[in-house]
């Protein structure tokens, strides 16, 4: 006889919706289109459109596991898309359309997408590839309001479907890296994994939300599962206010009418948004919150956030890791410490919430200590981290599971963790590391500088050197002896860029992050005077 029993209860993604459709049902999905329009939609609305999607997929033929593709920036419809192909069994796959051509075609097929919506703005797009796409049997336009377009599509179905259920285990969404070398890798993740990072993501010590919440994510459905807002956000019964455009204006608007008390974005939103407010003297009045997070954010960014009265959310993840991984959580005595104190602490990547685990270990594997000196590869596992990417013949985790990042990092005794590098980033001085990015950070403080990056460049002495780029803010004349200056107060000495040279722009990867590997290839022979 059995002793007793708990439920069996799937952890499938379906549950989420259903339960906020159900608990907050008329919780309102709010989108401001590309062309002005707004729609107003709520949980209960979407939960209906999801399973009018769904009927509409399974007679077109698509089955459980099949890819359904989008393109597209951020609106209900697109939230619909993700939900309405989850509920049919299907795995939804966001394109980012930044990405190279040769990279869309790569994933597209490689992921054997059958579908794909789309917003018009990437029609251009579209039609270039579509003779390269060897799987895409459909195309839908978002945004297209006649007979073709998805609300159509959706308006010709009556809802009456009920969710496709399985195992847990099974896959709900591909996302793709931006594969700064070698083709981009898809990591496939799964009903549970989205389920236990949603309720993680959602918890007060990582972003804390609740239904009293209006989310608006600037970062795009197609970065990382908009690092899994769609899923937390319901989890939480949050309301939810999408733009189509990423325009400060319009954000900035948006925030205010609609009373956003968290806007999740990379540190260059929040830097246009901040250049936004000096100009028209506009502020956002009601955020409570801002996650911020896929690169580093400078000190004085979050501590102008600080000083707003807005708690500067500093995350630290990726697409492997689903992708929130460390959190900014207070801790202890965090009220005693003084402003300057608490900054120190927002500045680094978070403390360890539970599900992730984290070690730092040497280019042998030893582990090393979480001693705050200590720098070494960053490794983590968990059950929302990747084991193995989509299509791989081998896992991508070693024998103890672990996975490798790819970040450089130190631990801290109080529990913190700080990025300090990407292990291919980091500049080789005399066998001694040296951080690109606090060098950045800190050249980004000083004023007149609009964006940096460090790299290492060949010294016969010392086998790199550093070598800062520069763009200077527009109408700023400052020189590098004032830059170098501003640097000998917050890093150390041999540390100083050897040279700093000015340039209009510098290369992003499509997720905006700085693409080091185009800069390092163009400065490959570049040939510092300290070498003469
Ligand atoms: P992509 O390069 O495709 O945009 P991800 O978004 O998955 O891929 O990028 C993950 C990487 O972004 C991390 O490995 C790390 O290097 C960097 N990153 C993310 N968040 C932070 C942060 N808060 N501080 C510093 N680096 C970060």
């Amino acid at each position: 006889m059995q002793m007793g029993a708990m439920q069996d209860f799937e952890l499938r993604v379906m549950r989420l919706l259903d339960h906020v459709a159900r608990e907050h049902p008329t919780r309102e999905v709010v989108t401001r289109w590309a062309d002005g329009r707004e729609t107003r939609n709520d949980w209960a609305g979407i939960h209906r459109n999801a399973r009018k999607l769904a009927q509409r997929l399974v007679k077109w033929g698509i089955n459980p596991g099949d890819r359904v593709a989008t393109l597209a920036m951020n609106h209900e419809h697109h939230l619909t898309s993700w939900y309405g192909a989850m509920g049919m069994g299907g795995v939804i796959h966001t394109i980012n359309p930044r990405l190279f051509d040769e990279q869309l075609i790569y994933i597209a097929n490689h992921a054997e997408d059958r579908v794909l919506f789309y917003d018009k703005q990437f029609q251009p797009l579209v039609d270039r590839l579509k003779p390269e796409w060897t799987s895409i049997e459909r195309y839908v336009v978002f945004d297209d309001l006649g007979p073709d377009g998805f609300q159509a599509l959706l308006d010709a179905e009556d809802g009456d479907y009920a969710w496709y259920e399985g195992p847990e285990r099974e896959p709900c969404m591909i996302c793709y890296t931006s594969g700064t070398t070698g083709n981009p890798k898809g990591v496939l993740y799964e009903h549970r994994s989205t389920v236990l990072h949603a309720m993680h993501a959602a918890e007060p010590w990582v972003m804390g939300l609740s239904a009293s919440d209006v989310i608006l994510p600037i970062v795009p459905m197609f970065h990382a599962a908009a690092w899994g807002l769609p899923f937390a956000g319901a989890l939480a019964g949050a309301k939810f206010v999408y733009s189509q455009t990423n325009d400060a204006a319009v954000l900035c608007e948006l925030m205010n009418s609609e009373k956003v008390t968290i806007g999740s974005g990379v540190p260059t939103v929040w830097l246009a948004m901040f250049q936004h407010m000096d100009a028209t003297g506009e502020e956002p009045r009601f955020l409570r919150q801002i996650t911020v997070g896929g690169s580093a954010a400078p000190r004085a960014m979050l501590a102008r956030f600080m000083d707003m009265g807005i708690k500067p959310l500093h995350l630290w993840g990726m697409t492997e890791t689903s992708p929130v991984a460390t959190a900014l959580a207070p801790g202890p005595g965090w009220g005693d410490l003084t402003r300057d104190a608490q900054l120190d602490i927002v500045c680094k990547q978070g403390s360890i919430p539970f599900g992730v685990e984290l070690r730092i270990v040497d280019d042998e594997g030893t582990e090393l200590p979480r001693d705050g000196e200590t720098s070494g590869r960053l490794q983590i596992r968990g059950p929302w981290v990747v084991k193995r990417y989509f299509k791989a013949e081998q896992d991508a985790v070693d024998a103890g599971g672990w996975f490798d990042t790819g970040d450089v990092a130190v631990l801290h005794p109080d529990g913190t963790m700080q990025i300090t590098d990407r292990s291919k980033d980091v500049i080789k001085s005399g066998g001694e590391w040296i951080s690109s990015v606090d060098l950045e950070n800190a050249a980004v403080g000083c004023p007149g500088v609009g964006e940096a990056a460090a790299i290492g460049v060949y010294h016969p002495k010392w086998d790199e050197r550093p070598l800062l780029l520069v763009v200077r803010k527009p109408g700023s004349a400052v020189t590098p002896q004032e830059i170098t200056q501003h640097l000998t107060q917050h890093v150390a000495k041999w540390w100083l860029p050897d040279e700093i040279l000015f340039v209009d722009d510098l290369p992003h990867t499509a997720t905006g992050k700085l693409l080091k590997t185009v800069l390092r290839e163009q400065y490959k022979d570049y040939k510092l005077a300290t070498a003469a």
